[in-house]
């Protein structure tokens, strides 16, 4: 193992788990809504750059 090899296994675990679906997501804007949907998040993984959309 390299001497930077515990950080990459730390980048090759968070990997994974964005590959799972489990990001890291840190909230972009939040838009307000009417009605029975309401407000929503987008947010985006701070770690793979994924871009979503979310209930707060
Ligand atoms: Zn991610």
């Amino acid at each position: 193992m390299s001497a930077d090899g515990f950080g990459g296994f730390i980048n090759m675990a968070a990997r994974l788990l964005c590959l799972l679906g489990f990001h890291d997501y840190a909230v972009v804007s939040r838009t307000f809504g009417f009605g029975p949907s309401g407000d929503v998040e987008k947010v985006e993984c701070r770690r793979c750059g994924y871009v979503t959309a979310r209930k707060p």
